[in-house]
C-alpha cells in the first residue's frame, strides 16, 4: 500500500484537492492522486435529516474506485452523520481503507464568519490526516494537539495540527 486516491464527491475545487494531494503525500509518503468524480445527487441524503449517512457513502465510494489497494479519501460538501452522531467532520472505514471528510462544517461561514479559503484547506488537511490515520488502524490520542485526537467541535479541529504526535507517527509508520 503506497497510494492515496482522492475521490471529489460532486464539484469540488481542483486547486483546492491538489494543494491536499500534496500536503497528504509529504505527510504520508504515499503517491496520491485525484480520482474521477463520484456523482452523488441530493436523493442520496437522508431526506428529513439532510444529511448524507456515513456508511451510505463509503459503499459507493468502494463500488465507484473498485479494487483498489490503496488508501481512498472522498472530500464531500454534503454534511455527514452516523448512528452515534449527530454530524461527523469525517470518519473512516478500516476494513475498506476508505477515509471520508466533509468540508461542510470546516466552512468558517457555517458559524457565520467571513469565508476564509485558507482557514478551510487548514481544517480539511487536518480532518485528512485524522480520517486517513483511521483507516490505517490508529485509534483517537488523547493529546489535543495530535491530529488524531476527536474533533467533537470545530474548535477542536482548530487547536490541533496536521499532523501526527510522536506515538502516533510510530503506530502510523508500523501499519504502512
Ligand atoms: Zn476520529
Ligand atoms: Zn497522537
Amino acid at each position: 500500500m503506497s497510494r492515496i486516491g482522492i475521490v471529489p464527491v460532486n464539484a469540488i475545487d481542483s486547486t483546492f484537492l491538489n494543494r491536499l494531494a500534496l500536503c497528504l503525500e509529504e505527510r504520508f509518503l504515499f503517491s496520491c492522486e485525484i480520482e474521477r468524480t463520484l456523482r452523488l445527487p441530493r436523493t442520496a441524503l437522508n431526506g428529513v435529516r439532510r444529511q448524507l449517512f456515513f456508511n451510505t457513502l463509503v459503499a459507493k465510494v468502494v463500488t465507484h474506485t473498485p479494487g483498489d489497494d490503496g488508501l481512498r479519501l472522498a472530500i464531500t460538501d454534503f454534511d455527514l452523520y452516523k448512528i452515534s452522531h449527530q454530524f461527523v467532520f469525517g470518519d473512516a472505514s478500516e476494513e475498506h481503507r476508505t477515509a471520508v471528510v466533509s468540508i461542510h462544517r470546516l466552512r468558517s461561514d457555517f458559524y457565520g464568519e467571513p469565508v476564509d479559503e485558507n482557514l478551510l484547506f487548514q481544517r480539511t488537511l487536518k480532518e485528512a490526516v485524522h480520517d486517513l490515520g483511521h483507516a490505517l488502524g490508529l485509534k483517537h490520542c488523547f493529546n489535543p494537539r495530535c491530529a488524531m485526537y476527536f474533533s467533537g467541535s470545530i474548535f477542536d479541529t482548530d487547536n490541533k495540527m496536521s499532523h501526527f504526535c510522536e506515538n502516533c507517527e510510530k503506530k502510523s509508520r508500523a501499519s504502512r
